[in-house]
Parts: structure tokens; C-alpha cells; sequence
């Protein structure tokens, strides 16, 4: 499926978070979003997983569901969102239990994506039990439990230190490499942005308009860590950050 942003814009009563945002969401890409803080990238997600509604434009679908799609928008929070009382297994299972699954296809789903994520040894374990690169990949196997169309991620990696968060984007690419996914991910962290993103939308200071659009055409499991032309993408897009930072904070002093 392929999601389709037609002049998203949105206010908050008298504040202006989003102007005429137009992007195309394709099967099988990972679009990052970045930009400067408050500058609406997570309100854009939302808008973009029909969570709230956007003051005029719209957002539109186009192309198949995944076979067996129980839900086609689905979130991965900075903070995991897990409940600390269900074990591994059952924080998964909650995203089942509204469907009409037999027991053995619940079985079935959640034993996949718990190999897919290589959690299949902690199915028992609690929350309070496992580090934050686990956690977030607790949260990872939930959202793949529905087969979603478009994963919408939300900074995934900002909770976690840096050698975590380096061995959680291999896992997005491994996963990426295997399956192909679809995924709109918010993040400031432009290391983050140049390693996963095929596109990476540059949205300005708020009212967020979208600045450039980069494209990478590097294969992900190309993008290592001291590779020119990403060193001089990441530096091309800190530039824009940086005028859109500054620029931002300059109004600050006229008002
Ligand atoms: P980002 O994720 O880029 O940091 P957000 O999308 O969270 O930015 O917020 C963009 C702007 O909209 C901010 O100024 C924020 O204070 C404001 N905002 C976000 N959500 C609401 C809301 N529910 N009501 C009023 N203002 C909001
Ligand atoms: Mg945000």
C-alpha cells in the first residue's frame, strides 16, 4: 500500500503547526522525517496514521492491504509502551485479542514474530527484565503482529544510548532487507535519518513546510559507518537543520 499526503495542513487554534505538506509514502520505502524540534513531525505522523485530522488536505490509501492485515496504520513509540505486567509473550498478544483468531493462528503469529525479532527466548520474560534495545524490539514484534501496511515510527531509537540504538537500526535493516517493509520515521537524529531513510523529507521550522526531500539511493545494507557520500548527505541535511534552528530562533527574539 502506498499512502498519498495531498496538502496537509494543520492548526492548533491560533498556532500554525503544518502547511501544504504534499509526500508519497511507497510500498516498500522508508521515508524518514526530520526536522527542527516542534516543528510538527509528530503531529504529521498522527495525521498520517488518521489518529487526529488534519485542518484541511487529506491522507490517501492506494494499493493492496498485506495478506492477513489486521491493522494497516500502526505505531512504534519512543517509550515503548509496554505493560510491565504481562510478560513478553502477552504484551504481543494484546494487539490479537480483538480479532477473530483460533487460538493456534494467535499461537502461530506470535511465535513468527517473535523469531523475526529474535525474542523467541525471552516469550516468559517481564519488561522490567530486559534492556531498552529489547524492549523497543517487544514493541517492534507487536506492530509486525498485525501485518501492517505502513509502520509509522515515532523517534523509536531516542530513549536508547548510542551502541543500542547502533545495533537497533541493524535490526531495521536486517528486517528491511528480509521483508521489504513500508515505514514513515520521525527522528532528529540525522544518523539515523541517512542509515534507514530511501527518502528523507526536511521539514522547516513550524509551521512545518517540507524544506527538501533527499533521496539515497544506496542500498541499506551498503550504508556503513564511514561512507562518504552518507557523510556528505548527513552534512548536507545538518545544514538545512542548522538554518532552520537558528532561523527559528532569531523569530523567537522578534516577538
Ligand atoms: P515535533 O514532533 O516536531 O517536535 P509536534 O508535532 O509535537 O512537534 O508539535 C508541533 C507544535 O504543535 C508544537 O508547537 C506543539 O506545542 C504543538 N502541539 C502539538 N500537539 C498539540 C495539541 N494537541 N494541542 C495544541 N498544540 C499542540
Ligand atoms: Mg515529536
Amino acid at each position: 500500500m502506498d499512502l498519498n499526503l495531498r496538502n496537509i495542513s494543520h492548526r492548533y487554534d491560533e498556532v500554525e503547526v503544518l502547511r501544504d505538506i504534499n509526500l508519497d509514502i511507497r510500498h516498500g520505502q522508508i521515508v524518514c522525517i526530520i526536522g527542527p524540534s516542534g516543528c510538527g513531525k509528530s503531529t504529521l505522523l498522527r495525521m498520517i496514521g488518521g489518529l487526529e485530522r488534519p485542518t484541511a488536505g487529506e491522507v490517501l490509501q492506494t494499493g493492496a492491504l498485506p495478506e492477513g492485515c489486521l491493522n494497516p496504520l500502526t505505531y512504534i513509540f519512543q517509550d515503548f509502551a509496554l505493560l510491565p505486567w504481562r510478560t513478553v509473550e502477552k504484551n504481543v498478544s494484546l494487539v490479537l485479542e480483538d480479532h477473530p483468531l483460533s487460538g493456534r493462528a494467535r499461537e502461530a503469529i506470535i511465535a513468527d514474530v517473535l523469531a523475526r525479532t529474535k525474542l523467541s527466548d525471552f516469550r516468559s520474560a517481564y519488561p522490567r527484565q530486559l534492556s531498552g534495545g529489547m524492549k523497543q524490539r517487544v514493541a517492534i514484534a507487536r506492530a509486525l503482529a498485525v501485518r501492517p501496511a505502513v509502520l509509522l515510527m515515532d523517534e523509536p531509537l531516542s530513549a536508547l544510548d548510542s551502541q543500542t540504538r547502533e545495533l537497533l537500526m541493524d535490526d531495521l535493516v536486517d528486517l528491511w532487507e528480509k521483508e521489504r517493509y513500508t515505514a514513515a520515521y520521525v527522528t532528529h537524529n540525522l544518523a539515523e535519518a541517512v542509515r534507514l531513510g530511501h527518502r528523507i523529507v526536511v521539514l522547516s521550522r513550524r509551521p512545518g513546510k517540507i524544506r527538501e526531500i533527499v533521496e539515497i539511493d544506496m542500498p541499506l545494507s551498503a550504508r556503513t559507518n564511514d561512507n562518504a557520500e552518507l557523510d556528505a548527505a548527513q552534512k548536507h541535511l545538518w545544514n538545512l537543520m542548522r538554518e532552520e534552528a537558528l532561523a527559528a530562533d532569531r523569530e523567537l527574539l522578534d516577538v
